[in-house]
């Protein structure tokens, strides 16, 4: 076992680092009051290679590893958490065309993300959001094409201009349900049964795409199933595994920042005639915070590094997301601590931090979720 990183995840960081604090980090302020998506940020990740991170080089991608995808995420998320978002459903969409896909379908939509297409992936319904096998979507088949109705909501990468194409999970046989009823389609946004509804005001992650979808007659031939007729419900949970991951990195890469912040901030703040760092109590909340993200970084790559290596990761991903998720909002919250009322105020960093670790509880299966997930591999 070795804990140093090869040369090229080595090379991977620095490019990463750089690209984010040169062309993310200036953005993240601005685009997290207007709620803007930052699609500028999408066509110069495309030109360094970083959509292609995880497409295989046989389809002119990087073909990088799940370890890769925590490092690049983490450092993204440290600059801003929306662009990190947006960037981690891309490579969570990636990963199930690349796990499922055949070679047509690869050729096309890695093709298209490759030019900055961007991809969403549809489970959550109104109805059905911890308990997924209970979507009401049906996918009717007629004759050599299927007809989808029903609706989806808060799905990222979908807004009024952006998203090009969603992988949408419909159920093909409601009486199966989860035991083989479900598949997933590619559906494209320029299919006229493809209808983006109300685009999210969030409180933060404020400038990430996220969107209703509703389908509507929506006419889909059967080369765009994903996998096979009844898939779609395990194609959907292993992908979460690896989503999972995404989300661990995004939150161990902004409580880096909280962190970096409060170290920051307690040196340079004096009271009662001292900075406030040479208090035992504003040093405690330091070393909580970098122990908590250290045990969260570690269980993530961990993860990631049993998904490289074929083994089962489905646990290990649900501890990483469970546990670096309220890491990130602890951290978040004792670093806005640490800042005091300035803590509070939008001039600060920290605030936007803090609203944007919160979500990370919560999607790609909730704390809660996770514990289900954790418990079920234990009692087996
Ligand atoms: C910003 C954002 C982006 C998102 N992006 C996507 C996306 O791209 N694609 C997509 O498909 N979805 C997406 N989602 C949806 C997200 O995954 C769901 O919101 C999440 O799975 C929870 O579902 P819910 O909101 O319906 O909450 P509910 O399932 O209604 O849960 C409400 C509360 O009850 C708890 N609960 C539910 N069941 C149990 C139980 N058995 N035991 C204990 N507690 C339980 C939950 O943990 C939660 O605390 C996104 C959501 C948001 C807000």
């Amino acid at each position: 076992m070795t804990f140093e990183l090869t040369k090229e995840q080595s090379m991977l960081l620095d490019l990463v680092r750089e690209f984010s604090q040169n062309e993310v980090a200036p953005l993240a302020e601005e685009i997290d009051r207007s709620g803007r998506f930052p699609l500028e940020t999408v066509e110069k990740m495309v030109k360094v290679g970083l959509f292609g991170l995880n497409i295989p080089e046989s389809y002119g991608g990087v073909g990088m590893s799940e370890v890769c995808k925590v490092l690049a995420v983490s450092e993204m998320a440290k600059a801003c958490a929306s662009t990190a978002e947006m960037y981690a459903v891309q490579l969570l969409v990636n990963a199930i065309i690349s796990m499922n896909g055949n070679d047509a379908q690869k050729k096309e939509y890695f093709g298209r993300t490759l030019k900055g297409e961007l991809g969403a992936f549809a489970l959550t319904e109104p109805g059905a959001g911890s308990d997924a096998g209970s979507l009401q979507t049906v996918a009717v088949k007629e004759g050599d094409h299927y007809v989808i109705n029903g609706s989806k909501c808060f799905i990222s990468n979908l807004g009024p201009e952006e998203g090009s194409y969603a992988i949408v999970i419909a159920l093909t046989d409601p009486a199966k349900k989860t035991h083989g009823g479900m598949t997933a389609f590619l559906v494209d946004r320029d299919n006229p049964g493809f209808k983006v509804g109300k685009t999210e005001d969030k409180m933060g992650i404020r400038a990430a795409a996220v969107s209703e979808l509703i389908l509507e007659d929506c006419i889909v031939d059967e080369d765009h199933i994903l996998g096979r007729v009844g898939d779609g419900f395990r194609i959907a949970m292993s992908g979460l595994d690896s989503g999972r991951i995404g989300i661990a990195s995004q939150a161990c890469g902004e409580a880096a920042r909280a962190l970096e912040l409060a170290v920051e901030y307690s040196k340079q703040r004096k009271q009662f005639k001292k900075p406030i760092s040479s208090n035992q109590g504003i040093q405690w909340y330091l070393s909580e915070m970098a122990t908590d993200l250290e045990a969260a970084r570690l269980l993530t790559l961990q993860a990631a590094d049993l998904r490289d290596r074929k083994q089962p990761a489905g646990m290990n991903a649900s501890m990483a997301k469970f546990f670096a998720a309220e890491m990130a909002v602890r951290v978040a919250g004792k670093a806005l601590q640490i800042h005091g009322g300035y803590g509070f105020i939008k001039d600060y960093e920290i605030e936007r931090i803090y609203r944007d670790a919160r979500i990370l509880t919560i999607y790609e299966g909730t704390s809660e979720v996770q514990k289900i997930v954790i418990a079920k591999n234990l009692l087996k």
